[in-house]
């Protein structure tokens, strides 16, 4: 692991990115939060995280940050714990009881099973619903046609907040189609959103896409969460 003093200089670098990008954008670089993927890193990449001000964290696995979450120091306590990987319908009761918000609903089966264990837990459970919008055959989230019926059908669920959407964009074979991938995926999410948001009346506001390798292109695209591990803690 990196020391703290290596994290902060690459947490500079990457807002620095950000806010370059933003103005590109003609937007706000205080719309887009940086979320710090700790996954595979240690309890001390959170601590690193939260004591430089970030507000959030990404894992990937459930057991994982169960494991991980107790053995932060108590000045993290702050931070937001978002599941950002694959979740299966058996482990929704213990996603909605460790994790502060879950970025990776695809279905309506997860969803009742998520609606089901955060009333159970007396609470109601922020969400964010991952779209395929890149048409990754590789990849999780519902299919950007099913995406209308799904938002509708979280939306009507009383124990959970839907803040927005997810998406992950494909790989392409070279750089050039990596980034044009990149570019439809996200220009895709963006569409989606702003469409669903002006037909059911709610704001949608969270669009979580972009990592370490097309976070440009994601904050070009209207992205209000870039989820990066690797340019800040290094490869896994
Ligand atoms: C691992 C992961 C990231 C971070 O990827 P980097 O390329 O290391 O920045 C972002 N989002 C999801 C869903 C991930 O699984």
């Amino acid at each position: 692991m990196i020391d703290y003093a290596e994290f902060s200089r690459r947490a500079d670098a990457l807002r620095a990115e950000i806010a370059a990008a933003c103005q590109s954008a003609g937007r706000d670089p205080a719309e887009v939060e940086l979320l710090a993927v700790t996954k595979t890193h240690p309890a001390a990449a959170a601590d690193f995280a939260a004591r430089y001000g970030l507000r959030g964290v990404g894992e990937n696995r459930v057991q994982e940050a169960v494991e991980k979450r107790p053995q932060t120091a108590p000045a993290s306590a702050a931070l937001r714990w978002e599941l950002i990987g694959h979740l299966q319908s058996n482990k929704a009761k213990l996603a909605a009881q460790h994790f502060d918000r879950i970025q990776s609903v695809d279905s309506e089966k997860l969803l009742n099973h998520l609606d089901r264990a955060a009333a159970d837990l007396g609470k109601v459970l922020p969400v964010l619903l991952q779209i395929n919008a890149g048409d990754d055959p590789a990849k999780f989230g519902a299919d950007l046609a099913d995406a209308p019926r799904l938002v509708e059908a979280a939306l009507a669920r009383k124990h959970l907040r839907v803040d927005g959407l997810m998406t992950i964009a494909p790989l392409g074979t070279t750089p050039e189609e990596t980034a044009a991938h990149a570019t439809r995926t996200f220009n895709n999410l963006r569409t989606l959103r702003d469409e669903l948001a002006a037909r059911l009346g709610t704001p949608l506001r969270e669009l979580s896409m972009g990592m370490t390798n097309d976070l440009r292109l994601a904050v070009a695209a209207g992205s209000t969460m870039v989820r990066v591990g690797t340019a800040l803690y290094g490869a896994r």
